[in-house]
Formats: structure tokens, sequence, C-alpha cells
């Protein structure tokens, strides 16, 4: 191969024992121990001369024995690092270092982990361990480790292809939007390149029957597909990843590692939801494992190759923890894609705003979920403050607060308002949410900079004390009992889940408050509640009864996740580059329409909200 032709002439003679590839990046291995000690400079050159991410790692018959590896290394991170695993990856020569203050196995300038390195010989990989722990992250991590010899050989094919020379050349950049225009869930599209197709997200309408991407169009093949990319994990851009790969894809997807885990959480929670249900599961454990092997996770700003002539870059998106604004450079500078859905373009609690310093933007595609001239959302302030003061009435009652909730995000924010709050009273988190939060406790570097700084100095707001499990019915039995408290629990539009056993115990309690935080789906018993329905049906002991609504229902509007109207505008009018048309999805007909025309108005950018399955030629 070129690439590796061109790598070994760089290189000292003899330096090179084998050249491998793990996805975009090249490893070259060496017995030469001296020069691998003092590599770092002459590396850094080649990186920069072959624009390519370049690691050099020792010969695994070389590498410090494995328990002699681990003491030295134990022995040179200090104990306030709190290691919690060591595993080693000898097929690589790599140690996974896993520890709850990863700064300390750093140290200062890196010097901890440089020691490591020479003094072992092993390339150590630093992960933070969940502060609460995490079935999810530990499953996740465990998975990798074991399907070493997958992953080896899977990420060197991933590479090959990437570096390879491909003759095929379409001379165009089409688009083709396979779900998610002009209406809300089963985000997906199809990108072709000149000489490459990317598949960006592919998610569902979860409980429609048929609310997955149309696959069946003659450019969407399975075979031809080098990537998937991933924006963020909600059901409606990941919901469908395991359905391709049971159909048999077998190439990379590319996420954050927060994204892998929330996905992967959601996955799993959807399988048990689709066994409750009448309809046949979309897909099975095996589909999330598929997945999950052939995951290749990026930080924000990690510039990657995922085929011959496309970049990757991810940006924070402000939507939630670990979502990212997909960036695709095609060709050598020709064009640049960003497709920034979902996202937030305001502060929270939890994330930055969504990123806009672009160097180039030719085609954006934008989100319009609140895209309507209605769609403004009141000040992040005004709805705080209301929410806590319903909340504190609540409590001088001696009631109770129900807050039905997604595990992920909604119920964190809500969290952290609480916490910022000096909230005193017991809340007991109720589902996965507890789960959920181990995966935030594990990423701090992706909170938001305020936040991120509080978690790094010991003050992560999922640690305080006054958050309480509760994971059987005796516990549930106990929170009602320790009044006055607040309840978060799942599912958020109590459409199931445990929230519907608070809800029955709680409903005709006049001194307790059911709180609706997020959307309310229209036909769900959430909304018939937001409605003003003070009688509602609901089964108990398989017979469905009648169940009165006594408690006082309030719902904070403006805690949503995404921008409003103002916030998507705005999102347009601060890009560092000035795009040359925009995409408008993710957005109920009338509102894709509406914002398509606004943008076009104010910011004379040629914009159109695209059709299902509509193809449009964008270079
Ligand atoms: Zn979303």
């Amino acid at each position: 191969m070129e690439i590796i032709e061109r790598l070994k002439e760089l290189l000292p003679n003899g330096i090179v024992s084998r050249v491998e590839f793990e996805g975009s990046k090249i490893i070259i291995y060496t017995k030469n121990i001296e020069f691998f000690k003092s590599s770092e400079e002459s590396i850094k050159n080649i990186v920069s001369t072959l624009k390519k991410r370049i690691e050099i790692r020792v010969e695994k018959d070389l590498l410090l024995k494995e328990d002699e590896a681990k003491r030295k290394i134990l022995e040179l991170a200090p104990s306030d690092a709190e290691v919690k695993d060591i595993v080693f990856e000898k097929e690589r020569s790599i140690v996974n270092i896993y520890a709850k203050k990863i700064g300390y196995v750093i140290g200062k300038g890196g010097e901890v982990v440089k020691k490591i390195r020479e003094e072992t010989f092993w390339q150590p990989k630093i992960e933070r361990a969940p502060l609460i722990d995490s079935k999810i992250v530990d499953g996740i991590r465990k998975m990798m480790h074991e399907e070493v010899d997958f992953r080896k050989e899977f990420l060197n094919r991933i590479g090959k292809r990437i570096h390879e020379k491909r003759e095929i050349d379409r001379k165009r950049i089409r688009l083709t939007f396979l779900g998610g225009a002009r209406e809300v869930g089963r985000s997906s599209m199809l990108v072709e390149t000149p000489k490459s197709k990317i598949l960006v997200d592919a998610g569902v309408i979860a409980g429609s029957q048929n609310g997955y991407p149309i696959l069946d169009i003659p450019e969407f093949n399975i075979n031809e597909i080098d990537a998937i990319v991933v924006s963020h994990a909600h059901l409606d851009h990941v919901g469908f990843i395991p359905v391709i790969y049971e159909m048999g894809y077998d190439g990379p997807l590319y996420l954050t590692q927060p994204t892998l885990d929330l996905s992967t959480l959601l996955w799993l929670d959807f399988i048990d939801v689709m066994q409750r249900s009448p309809i046949k599961p979309l897909f099975t454990i095996k589909g999330v494992k598929e997945a999950v092997k052939r995951a290749v996770t990026l930080d924000y700003n990690e510039v990657t190759d995922i085929s011959p002539d496309v970049r990757l870059t991810f940006y924070n998106a402000g939507h939630i923890l670990g979502s990212a604004i997909v960036h695709l450079h095609i060709g050598d500078g020709w064009h640049n894609i960003v497709y920034a859905l979902d996202q937030k373009f305001g502060r929270t609690n939890l994330l930055d705003p969504a990123f806009t310093n672009f160097q180039r933007v030719e085609t954006l595609i934008i989100e319009s979920t609140y895209g309507a001239k209605t769609d403004v959302m009141p000040s992040r302030k005004e709805v705080e403050e209301q929410f806590m003061q319903v909340v504190n009435k609540t409590m001088e009652r001696g009631g109770i607060v129900l807050i039905p909730s997604f595990s992920v995000e909604r119920a964190q924010e809500v969290m952290t308002i609480l916490v910022k709050n000096n909230f005193l009273y017991p809340i007991y988190l109720d589902g996965m949410i507890w789960d959920a939060n181990g995966i935030f406790t594990a990423y701090p570097e992706y909170y938001g900079k305020t936040m991120m700084k509080e978690a790094m100095s010991g003050k992560d707001p999922f640690l305080s004390p006054i958050f309480k499990r509760i994971s059987s019915s005796s516990e549930r039995e106990k929170a009602w009992n320790d009044r006055p408290c607040i309840i978060i629990s799942t599912s958020g539009m109590l459409t199931g889940g445990p929230v519907l056993e608070h809800l029955k115990h709680l409903a005709e309690d006049e001194k307790s408050t059911l709180i609706f935080v997020g959307y309310q789906a229209e036909g769900t018993l959430g909304r018939k509640i937001q409605k003003g329905w003070r009688e509602i049906p609901i089964e108990e002991n398989g017979k469905t009864i009648p169940l009165k609504i006594n408690m006082e229902v309030y719902t904070a509007d403006g805690l949503s996740a995404h921008s409003d109207r103002r916030q998507l505008l705005a999102y347009v009018g601060n890009l560092a580059s000035k795009p040359k048309r925009i995409f408008v999805v993710h957005g109920e007909e009338e509102k894709a329409i509406s914002l398509a025309n606004a943008i076009e108005k104010i910011f004379k950018i040629e914009s159109y909200p695209p059709r299902l399955l509509e193809t449009l030629r964008i270079a």
C-alpha cells in the first residue's frame, strides 16, 4: 500500500517490524526499544507530513511481563488516582488503565503516562472508571476486551478500506433523506461522494409499526456502505442501527463514547419494551452486540478519515451528553457538510451551546423540531424559578413531587437544577436513571465547562447524597412513606415503566404534584393528563379501572434540549462560515417549511425542506 511505503521511507532503516491499521490510525510495531523511547519528535514530524494519525508500539515479545508491568504502573501512578483496573491487550501491545481520577495517571504535562510507557514498553490507554457503578459501562468495556482478536482484525480491515485506491469516481456529491424529512423520528441520511457512501443516523419512531428509515432504494446497498455515523443517543437517531447490523452490515459505527454507552442502554431498554408489545421486535441482543463490537469512538474535535475521500469530525451539539454535530469533509477541501441535529444553541446546566466555529460549511443540515413562529421558549431562568416554586410548595405541604422522565438527559438536567438550588429533601430515582447517571459520571469531559470544573474538583452533582436509588417494590413503598420527597421515574410519557406504580399510589393525593418536564406525544397518558383529564383508565391486575387525578399537575415548559426557533436562527447567524445551502429536516412539515422560509429571508441563503426519499445533488 502506498501509504505504508511512504511511511517506511520517512523512518530510519530497520525500525519497522510491521505496520497495521487501527481504523484510520497507522500503528508501527518495532523491536527497537531505544527508538521507541526517543521517537516522539520524529513521529510528530511524520504525522504532519502524512496528515495521518500514527502510533509507535513495541512488539509483544519485548514487553515487560504483565505482572511486573502492573506492579510498575501501580508504583508510578499515585494512590490518589484510585486505579480500579488494569487490562492488558497483548496482541496490540496496549495496557488499559481504568482510574477514578485519570488526571493523576496522566500527570503534569503527561509525565506519569510517559514514564509508564518508557518503563513498561506497553502503550497505556487511560480511561475513567465511572464514579457510580454502571453495568453498561462495565459491560461494554468487558466486551471490547473479550473481542480483542476480532477488534484487531476488524480495525485493520477498516484501515485498509480507508487507505485503498478506489477506481470508482462518481464525480458528484448527493444526499438522500431516508427518514426524518418533513417529520420527526427515524432520522437518516445517505451521503454519496465520488468514492464512498456514508449513512448518518438511523432512527425509529418508537411505537409505530413502520416507523423506520426507508432503505429499499437503489442508492442504498448494504455492501457499499463505508461507515455509519451517529449523532447522538436518542431512539429517533439510533433505534434502527442494530437492525442494519442484523441485515448483514459489517462496517464501522462512528460515535462518541458516551453516545455508544447511552445508545446501548437505550437499545437494551427498547428490546425489553418490544418484547412486551404485540408487534414483532425489530431487533434482538444479537444486533446490539454486532454494533458494539464494530464501534469506533471519537472525541470531539478529533479528525479521522472514514473512507478514501471523507474525513469526519464531531463537535459539541449541546443537546445531550456526547451529542455531536457531524462534520464531513469531502475530497481534499472540495466540500464540507455540517449535520447539526439535534442541537441546542443555548446554555443548559449540563452542556455548553452547540459549536459554530467552522472554517468552511458548504451544506448545512439543521433541525426544525421547534421551527414554527410560535415556538419560542421562555428564558431558562424563568423556567427554573417557576419549577422550584412548584417543588417547594409541594414540600411545604408535605407532598411528593412525581416527575416522569426518560432515563437520559432530562432527568439529569432536573437533578442539576435541584442540586444547584440546594434542595434538601430526598430525591428517589426509579427505572434506568441511576444507570444513566453512572454513564454521565464516566465522562465529565463531555459536560459543559462550568459543570466540568465542578465535577473535576470532586463536586459532581450526581454524587450528591440526596439521590437515592429505587430498585424494588419495597423501596418504592419506602419512598412513598418518606414525605416530603421527589420521585423521578421512567417512562417519560407515562406509557409504561415504574412511573405508573407511583402514579397509581399518588394520583388521589391532593398534597402531591405531577410535574411534566418533557414533551408528551399525542395519544399518551401523559398528554391526556396534561390536557386536563382528571379521571384516567389504568390497568390493574389485567382489568381497566378508572383512576382519579387529584394531585396538582404542572408542566415545566422550556427545559427542552432542542433549540427553539430563535436559537435555530441564531445558530445559522453565528456560523463562522456562511453556508451555500441549508436543508431543514427533523420537524413537522409546516415547521420545516416555515423555518426554511425564515432562513432564506433573513440570511439570503438558499434553504429547502427536503421530502422523504428526495435525492439532492449538492456538488
Ligand atoms: Zn435528540
